[in-house]
């Protein structure tokens, strides 16, 4: 299937984490939305690459070694036109070498650029009593600050999952606060339950993964995975 094919080449590869774009192709064989994105090799590659998926556009570095992208300056967001991408290609490789210098780099992702959402994260740990374990939470300073994030053990069912989403204590912010409206539970909780299938499966392949950050829009809008990670036994 799909998925094991992906990993099973990163083995062979004697690597020990996915990149980017080989975890978001892990995530869409089990239903996750995730922002397309290519591998561009050279400047003209990620030109044609930008112009096909259209303006704006996301650029990131891709290499096994490099897990956060933008403590290397591995990410630049809103690029708007060749000119752009031509830069933003130049730079992200300078900075990623002067990060690490022997890096194994694959390439340059383009991807679409998402519009703004409300950020969640989803991550899996795979527990020594319990097996694998789904953590969902909110983003940016409520996971790094408030650690204000929850658990549950793998399957999980769409109203466990409706359960995780209203237990947190920035639960409001997903129910619509001060005039904003609802975030799409619905279509998060259906995540949470592809995602905990999607560990289940994979027990024996995923240590640990996340998708940091998820956005939320508007209910019936939808979610988009717009960064993802997966770390291997
Ligand atoms: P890192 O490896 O540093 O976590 P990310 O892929 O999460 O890199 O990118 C850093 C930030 O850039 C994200 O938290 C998000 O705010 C923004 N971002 C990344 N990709 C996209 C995208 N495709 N569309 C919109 N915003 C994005
Ligand atoms: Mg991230």
């Amino acid at each position: 299937e799909a998925a094991l094919e992906v990993i099973r080449r990163a083995r062979i590869d004697g690597r020990g984490a996915l990149t980017e774009i080989e975890a978001k192709q892990v995530f869409n064989a089990y239903g996750l939305p995730t922002t397309a994105t290519y591998l561009a090799k050279t400047e003209d590659e990620a030109v044609t690459l930008a112009k096909k998926i259209g303006f704006p556009v996301v650029m990131k570095i891709v290499s096994p070694e490099i897990l956060h992208k933008s403590d290397a300056g591995g990410v630049k967001v809103n690029i708007k036109d060749e000119a752009s991408v031509r830069d933003a290609f130049k730079t992200i490789l300078t900075n990623a070498k002067a990060y690490k210098a022997d890096a194994n780099i694959h390439g340059i992702a383009i991807q679409e650029m998402a519009p703004w959402g409300t950020e969640v994260i989803l991550g899996s740990v795979n527990d020594a009593t319990f097996g694998p374990t789904m953590m969902f939470g909110l983003g940016g300073i409520f996971v790094e600050v408030l650690k204000d994030v929850t658990f549950r053990v793998a399957p999980v069912s769409h109203g466990q999952a409706l359960r995780m989403l209203s237990e947190i204590r920035g639960a409001p912010i997903l129910a619509g606060v001060r005039g904003e409206k609802p975030r799409d539970r619905e279509a998060m909780a259906d995540t949470i339950c592809r995602y905990a299938n999607m560990i289940v499966d994979l027990a024996d392949e995923i240590s640990e993964s996340d998708a940091n950050p998820v956005l939320v829009y508007e209910e019936t809008k939808g979610i988009k995975v717009v960064d993802a990670r997966i770390i291997l036994k």
